[in-house]
């Protein structure tokens, strides 16, 4: 029997509906959704490839235990009394869970309720600390929530779009084809793009500003001082609506005039000129920024330079304003809203809710300090004071900085559990117990794009072998350890409920995050439920398809703060932490490529997509090229003080001198290796504990 559903798709946080379906003889076709309010009906490439990804090779089909193929129960039972032992001897902070992006809001939630309501401890963090939690951390500091306040349709309706950071082409491809689009539309709507490297984006921009690596608090904050000199302040909107004006003024006035500006960044007079001529002069202005802006030691004072410039300016909460942090994975928001970053609670409250929420999950051991962050959840691991960790659905030995102490840390750990749909992953491999998960096409609940809409994930495929979802696996622990009262869910609708029932407990009305509008939903309202965007607060209707109500947020001027105001963040230019020196003159710059995904454990599977890069790369600028005796397509060794790898060369003259890009997506498991994680710092922002994984001083040699 043919099955159709619509889903979303799994890769970036652009969050595109998808159309999947299955014919008599199990063939699996893929559209995009004319439906979905993120790309009405358009996919990429890697989402339109996503029916070459299902199959089964390479599968985790079997729980194993210590190399041992078993049954639920024993794999199960192991889990739960390796966790109690610990916790027996060690206290609640001697084991951790380490999350993903990739799992669904549902599992996202009994995984974060178990370690910080039942184990209590707040060591649970996820991967989204690597792309996104600077973005976070400048949320709360301007707004008091984690929000982003704007939506996708505000860039057709833009005068002007800043990209920072963000080779959005690549990256948020469905994004990018909506400002395209846009572009040809309105010729008038002008694109500046911020990076350090001319990028495929960078390419289209009407202006384009090499930034040097780490100056963009420099370049924002000579932005805030131009718009204040030239009379572009919304007077009316600073006095009655924000807070610390003053002070972020007075750092901004430091940055210097022009001339000195252009010696700081990089950039050209002319071209600073005229980027601040055109954000002063043009009230519909979005900035978009992405992991070129968090991924930085001091990601969060990006942020909050670059909110600032809205501030001043009123561009907030109206059509075609606003900044806007555009996710890296399908369900960074959705583990944001359930508080999977170790330094929230849960339904983005924070620690000092723990009596609430406490009282809500009638938890026994609720969380009351923060947890590690993932970098320091694995260097714990490796000096022993966190002894047992459980990893779902993501790969850190690839995607952390400094990966090979983190392999370290892991093959040295008492007990590591991994939950994946694969069979074969660098992390997998040092997993003492191995438990099999659904994958996208079997698994089923909800995820949270980049402008907080809410998207239903279904399934099409049957679950393989002994597989099961990941909301299962942690619930049957649980219950294993004590909990099956406070986990006594049958599906993921149980679950969702409980979530959107919590966003709305105890608030006063000041956070943002509320979707106990969707609390009571049935059965049936659940699996119908079309896409739309939070706050669905009990007090809103949900008949309309795509949520109007909430499309923009702060149109009144009120903030989710204690006062009630948006907050200004005085912030000073912070270079990072580690300068290229004569042992390592060149600096390394991580990111993706257009046609692969993360860990590509996904889309590995498709030749298409493999067609495009089928190897790691090193792109240098010819004269650096030239200085290092390198040939364009030659091997190379790269050494950083970290770890080492090889990678092919690629010479191209829109690479910014003195910076090597490689991509991140080789494993260790591919026949070209090439774990570049191994050779990133493990250096963080203080506040958001992001790594800096755009800045590590590098040498390359011809191999
Ligand atoms: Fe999937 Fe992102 Fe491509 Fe949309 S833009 S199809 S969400 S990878």
């Amino acid at each position: 029997m043919s099955i159709n559903v619509t889903t979303t798709c799994p890769y970036c946080g652009v969050g595109c509906g998808v159309r999947a379906a299955v014919d008599d003889n199990g063939a699996v076709s893929i559209a995009g959704d004319e439906g979905h309010p993120a790309n009405a009906g358009r996919l990429c490439s890697k989402g339109a490839a996503l029916g070459d990804t299902t199959g089964l090779d390479g599968r985790l089909l079997h729980p194993e235990v210590r190399g041992e193929r078993t049954d639920w129960d024993t794999a199960l039972d192991a889990v739960a009394d390796g966790f109690r032992d610990v916790i027996e001897q060690h206290g609640p902070e001697a084991v951790a869970f380490y999350v993903s992006g990739q799992l669904l809001t549902e599992d996202y939630y009994v995984a974060n309720k178990l370690m910080k309501g039942f184990i209590g401890s707040g060591n649970i963090d996820t991967n989204s600390r690597l792309c996104m939690s600077s973005a976070v951390a400048g949320h709360m500091r301007a707004f008091g929530e984690d929000v982003v306040p704007g939506c996708y349709e505000d860039f057709e309706a833009a005068d002007l779009i800043v990209l920072v950071g963000s080779n959005t082409a690549w990256c948020h491809p469905i994004v990018y084809r909506r400002i395209e689009a846009a572009r040809a539309a309105r010729p008038d709507l002008k694109l500046v793009v911020i990076d350090p490297q001319c990028t495929t984006t960078a390419e289209d921009a009407d202006l384009h500003l090499p930034v040097a690596p780490g100056q963009d608090v420099a370049l924002f904050n000579g932005l805030l001082a131009h718009l204040e000199a030239g009379g572009h302040i919304d007077s009316s909107f600073v006095d009655a609506h924000t807070e610390g004006a003053f002070a972020a003024l007075a750092a901004a006035r430091r940055s210097g005039n022009t001339a000195e500006l252009a010696r700081t960044t990089g950039i050209a007079e002319a071209d600073l000129d005229c980027f601040f001529d055109w954000f002063g002069a043009t009230e519909r202005t979005v900035t978009v920024f992405s992991q070129g802006v968090n991924q930085s030691s001091a990601g969060t004072d990006k942020v909050n330079a670059i909110i600032n410039c809205h501030l001043l300016t009123g561009r907030i909460g109206r059509a075609g304003t606003g900044p806007f942090s555009i996710t890296g994975q399908p369900n960074a928001m959705g583990g944001r809203e359930v508080g999977g970053l170790a330094n929230t609670l849960a339904a983005h409250r924070d620690f000092d809710a723990a009596d609430s929420v406490a009282t809500f999950w009638r938890a026994p051991y609720i969380a009351r300090e923060p947890g590690l962050k993932a970098v320091d959840l694995f260097q714990a691991i490796g000096d022993g004071r966190v002894k047992a960790v459980w990893i779902m659905a993501t790969n850190p030995l690839v995607s952390l900085p400094d990966a090979d102490a983190a392999r370290a840390a892991l093959e040295a750990c008492d007990l590591v559990v991994v939950s994946d749909c694969e069979g074969a992953t660098d992390t997998l491999a040092c997993a003492d117990i191995r438990l099999p998960a659904a994958a996208w096409g079997e698994k089923d609940g909800t995820v949270t794009n980049s402008e907080r809409c809410i998207s239903r994930q279904r399934p099409f495929l049957p679950v393989p072998g002994s597989a099961q979802p990941d909301w299962w696996i942690v619930t049957e622990v649980a219950r294993r350890l004590g909990h099956g009262a406070a986990f006594d869910y049958d599906s993921p609708h149980d679950i969702f409920r409980e979530h959107a029932a919590l966003s709305a407990h105890d608030n006063d009305g000041r956070h943002v995050f509320d979707i106990g509008g969707l609390a009571n939903l049935t059965r049936a309202e659940y699996d119908a439920l079309e896409p739309l965007q939070w706050p669905v607060p009990a007090s809103r209707t949900r008949d309309s398809r795509h949520g109007t109500a909430a499309k923009r947020l702060f149109a009144d001027g009120r903030f989710p703060t204690k006062s009630g105001r948006a907050r200004f963040v005085a912030v000073t230019p912070r270079g990072p932490a580690n300068a290229p020196d004569t042992d390592y003159p060149l600096v390394l710059n991580t990111g993706r490529v257009r046609d692969h995904w993360h860990t590509m454990t996904r889309t590995g599977r498709s030749a298409r997509l493999s067609a495009h890069v089928d190897e790691p790369f090193a792109t240098l600028h010819p004269q650096d090229a030239q200085v290092f005796g390198l040939r364009d397509g030659a091997l190379a060794r790269l050494d950083t003080r970290w770890g080492h790898m090889l990678a092919r060369v690629r010479i191209d003259p829109g690479q910014a001198r003195g910076s090597v890009f490689v991509p991140m997506h080789w494993n260790g498991q591919t026949a070209s290796a090439g774990r570049v994680g191994a050779l990133v710092n493990p250096v963080v922002d203080p506040l958001s504990g992001e790594p800096e994984f755009k800045h590590t001083p590098l040498r390359v040699s011809a191999f």
